[in-house]
């Protein structure tokens, strides 16, 4: 007999041809070990299915399965630590680039947050989908403001001008033009400054400081047929403010939303400048923090 349980979970998804389904398993952030991969392989082998397909959330899909033969695919996903997943109204596979683990621009490790905030929040049910994602600097190759909740790591360059050679180096590095050298030294146009942080490794004289590592949280970011980008929340100091934060959106989310509409859509109802001002006085003392 069919699991109802497995067969209604957000990760079972029903295909165009309706007897037929996909099975979308859990994957915090797209990292997946040689072992789970043979995993996933052997359990398509068994159900017979002739080709897996990589998601935009960084997940993988069993298309074309048998409904009857759910109960069993749950179980051998479980066992290879790929479960089933999620898709439907609940927090729904968190997306993170490589980060510090691999790459030049980062300025955090988005990895092991996502893990992290996997553990405490995937597949809670919502009144509506909410997608994360983490990106390492402002690159932002994850999409982070377009996702429900989004965290981009930033860093605050601090010039040192009475040190400067005006060697030009940063300038010819940094790729928003702002910087400039006048008068033998560098100057920075701070609304031009998207806080990416190569300045600061750009220098050969390591003259440019760092105002410290920012997590830029975002609310309410949207794709599909009407992109848009999200709303600046807080940006806090330590990847634990970030998980404190998150969770007190999803919690608000949670209590405050409604199904039917996308997040973007209800942040004016739901009365954004309040909901927002509520979290950031929490973090008013943080460095950073939106005023
Ligand atoms: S967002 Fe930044 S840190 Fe992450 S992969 Fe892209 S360039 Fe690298
Ligand atoms: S932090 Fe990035 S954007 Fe800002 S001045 Fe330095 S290189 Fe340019
Ligand atoms: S790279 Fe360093 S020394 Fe050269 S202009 Fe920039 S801040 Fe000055």
């Amino acid at each position: 007999m069919l699991d109802r349980g497995v067969h209604t979970r957000g990760g079972v998804i029903t295909e165009r041809n309706s007897e037929l389904c996909t099975v979308r398993v859990r994957l915090p952030a797209g990292v997946i070990s040689p072992d789970q991969l043979r995993g996933l392989a052997d359990t398509a082998d068994t159900l017979g299915i002739k080709e897996l397909q990589l998601t935009v959330r960084q997940t993988i899909e069993l298309p074309h399965m048998d409904p009857g033969r759910l109960e069993e695919a749950a179980g051998l996903l479980a066992e290879n630590r790929t479960p089933v997943g999620a898709s439907m109204d609940e927090v729904v596979n968190i997306t993170a680039c490589p980060g510090l683990d691999r790459c030049m621009y980062a300025n955090i490790a988005p990895i092991p947050l996502a893990r992290e905030l996997d553990c405490r929040l995937f597949g809670k049910e919502m009144p509506i989908k909410i997608r994360i994602s983490i990106s390492g600097c402002p690159n932002a190759c994850t999409r982070p403001p377009m996702n429900e909740i989004g965290v981009v790591g930033k860093i605050r360059p601090i010039r040192n001008p009475g040190m400067c050679t005006g060697c030009g180096t940063c300038v010819e590095y940094c790729k928003e033009g702002a910087l400039t050298i006048k008068g033998g030294v560098v100057t920075m146009d701070e609304d031009a400054c998207v806080e990416c942080g190569t300045c600061i490794r750009s220098c050969p004289f390591q003259i440019i400081g760092s105002g410290g590592v920012r997590y830029s949280v975002t609310v309410g970011g949207q794709r599909g047929r009407h992109p848009k980008t999200g709303k600046d929340l807080v940006s806090v100091d330590s990847p634990e403010k970030v998980i404190e934060v998150v969770e007190k959106l999803v919690y608000r989310v949670y209590r405050r939303a409604w199904s039917g509409r996308l997040l973007s859509q209800q942040l004016d109802d739901i009365g954004f400048e309040e909901f927002a001002r509520e979290i950031r006085e929490q973090y008013r003392d943080n460095p950073g923090t939106v005023a």
